[in-house]
């Protein structure tokens, strides 16, 4: 339908790091990651942004997140969950996905 890079990755999985998948999520590593661990989730299905979610996509994309969190470890210290929404967050990316981040300190609150 578009020239969007995660669809593009839904297609294509090989052309992302991927640690989790099913019928209608993926989960994959940031190509520029943040912190030294940096993974984000999407639904296959393209949606812009996370107004355009319903209840069960939100909840499948942090208990994802949260799954493969625990699966790096990153339960221990913590990590940061970021969902940037539109050009005030700096959505650089027109599909939605949640970052996960973890494996340093960070600030509060958020530049
Ligand atoms: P946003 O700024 O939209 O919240 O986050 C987009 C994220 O997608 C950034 O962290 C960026 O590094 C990551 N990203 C952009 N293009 C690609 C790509 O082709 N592959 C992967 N794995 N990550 C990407
Ligand atoms: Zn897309």
């Amino acid at each position: 339908m578009n020239d969007c890079i995660f669809c593009e990755i839904v297609k294509n999985p090989i052309k992302a790091q991927v640690i989790y998948e099913d019928d209608d999520f993926l989960a994959f590593e940031d190509l520029h990651p943040q912190a030294p661990a940096h993974f984000l989730i999407i639904p296959k299905a393209h949606l812009d942004t996370i107004l355009d979610a319903d209840e069960r996509t939100l909840g499948r994309l942090l208990a994802i997140g949260v799954e493969e969190a625990k699966k790096k470890g990153l339960d221990k210290g913590g990590f940061r969950t970021v969902i940037n929404c539109k050009r005030h967050a700096g959505q650089s990316v027109g599909h939605l996905h949640v970052h996960i981040m973890g494996g340093r300190w960070f600030t509060w609150p958020p530049g």
